[in-house]
């Protein structure tokens, strides 16, 4: 790792680092000079892999494992990295899962597990570090929601309403926190090549999508990195970075 890495000495957490979206962002991160903490829920295999190839590649990492809806192993998460780093300079809220049905047969317990981990967690997360990042003065967190959350989506009324909720507490907590020096902001994915859309009819899709093609993990995790890593994005707070390809133009 050079010493012109931007973010040399700065320690970064990554939700959901285990595959996808997420295990691009610590990537990137790590390859910014981050040390990264790669957390996962399920799958540990997965993310010892990804902290190998951030060695491999002379950078830092370690992976934690921890359920991001559940409060206490969140706040029991944040501890661990405050004991082994010592502060915590970036959070990516990227944890994030889908129940798909239509909303009058869509069953309580689908709508609650989506709400649960992609707006719950999103709080539980920021809540638990802005202590840290208050004292520090200083700080960067950016949560991953959804072109959905902007646009609606007929069969994802939890996964929609979740990420709608995701950017109205990214503007509120960037309101609350600008003063102390943290910026909060949203990057908004359209449709990405992950495990989580690969079963989705990609034809009626791409038909929406001006580019014309899905979009790939690395594109969303170098608007991560920007806004995580970048002096000159250190004016920006509470907005929402839309990497989807032209699917919605406000
Ligand atoms: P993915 O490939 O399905 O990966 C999901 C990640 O979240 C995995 O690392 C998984 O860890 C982790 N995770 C699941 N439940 C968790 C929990 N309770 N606690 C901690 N981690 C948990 O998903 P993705 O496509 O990369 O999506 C990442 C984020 O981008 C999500 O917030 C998603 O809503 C958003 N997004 C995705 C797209 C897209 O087209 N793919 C579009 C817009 C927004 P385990 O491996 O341990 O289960």
């Amino acid at each position: 790792m050079t010493t012109s890495a931007p973010m040399n000495g700065q320690i970064a957490i990554v939700t959901g680092a285990s595959r996808g979206i997420g295990r691009s962002v610590a990537l990137a991160l790590a390859a910014a000079g981050a040390e990264v903490v790669v957390n996962y829920a399920r799958s540990p295999e997965a993310a010892e892999a990804v902290v190998a190839e951030i060695s491999q590649a002379g950078g830092r990492a370690y992976a934690l494992c921890a359920d991001v809806a559940t409060e206490t192993a969140v706040d029991e998460l944040v501890t661990t990295v405050l004991e082994r780093s010592g502060r915590i300079d970036v959070l990516i809220n990227n944890a994030g899962i889908t129940r798909d049905g239509l909303l009058m047969r869509m069953k309580t317990d689908d709508w609650q597990a989506v709400i649960n981990l992609n707006l719950t967690g999103v709080f539980f997360c920021t809540r638990a570090v802005t202590r840290t990042m208050l004292k520090q003065k200083s700080g960067r967190i950016i949560n991953i929601t959804s072109v959905v959350g902007l646009m609606g989506n007929a069969g994802q009324a939890n996964y929609a309403a979740a990420k709608a909720g995701v950017i109205g507490l990214t503007r509120s907590a960037a309101k609350e926190m600008a003063s102390r020096g943290i910026t909060v902001n949203a990057v908004a994915p359209g449709f990405i090549a992950t495990d989580m859309t690969r079963d989705l009819d990609a034809e009626a899709i791409l038909a929406a999508i001006p580019l014309g093609r899905f979009g790939s993990p690395e594109q969303v995790a170098g608007a991560v990195r920007f806004l995580a890593a970048d002096p000159a994005a250190a004016y920006i707070t509470g907005q929402v970075l839309q990497v989807d390809g032209g699917m919605v133009m406000a």
